[in-house]
């Protein structure tokens, strides 16, 4: 997708902090972190969202959660961390490329807002 803006990350056309690449996904910082840790685990497959997803996606996104889940390692998230998709743009989603929040590094509440 030319026009997409996590496209263009993962592709490096546009600056963005790469902290993990490989051949399906890739993960960066936030631009607007909104704990101390906040990172976007993407596909390089252009998804638009979990709605946009098949049967045939299930080990990329299996994949997506796992990268997420080694990263938070590595930053030891000891306290504990949050992973979120917001899906469509009621759940607050406003880049229409599939991506992964990874959170921590402060308390989270309860339901979320
Ligand atoms: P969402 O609202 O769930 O679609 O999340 C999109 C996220 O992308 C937001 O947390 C933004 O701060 C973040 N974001 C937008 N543009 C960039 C960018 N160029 N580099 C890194 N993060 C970005
Ligand atoms: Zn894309």
């Amino acid at each position: 997708m030319d026009d997409c803006l996590f496209c263009k990350v993962g592709a490096r056309k546009i600056p963005s902090k790469i902290i993990y690449e490989d051949d399906r996904a890739f993960a960066f910082e936030d631009i607007n972190p909104q704990a101390p840790a906040h990172i976007l685990v993407c596909p390089r497959k252009h998804l638009v969202s979990l709605t946009d997803a098949a049967a045939e996606d299930a080990p990329l996104l299996g994949h997506i959660l796992l990268v997420a889940a080694q990263i938070a390692r590595e930053r030891k998230l000891l306290e504990g961390y949050r992973t979120v998709f917001n899906n469509g743009a009621g759940a607050g989603q406003s880049v229409f490329h599939l991506h992964l929040h990874l959170l921590g590094g402060r308390v989270f509440r309860w339901p979320p807002g």
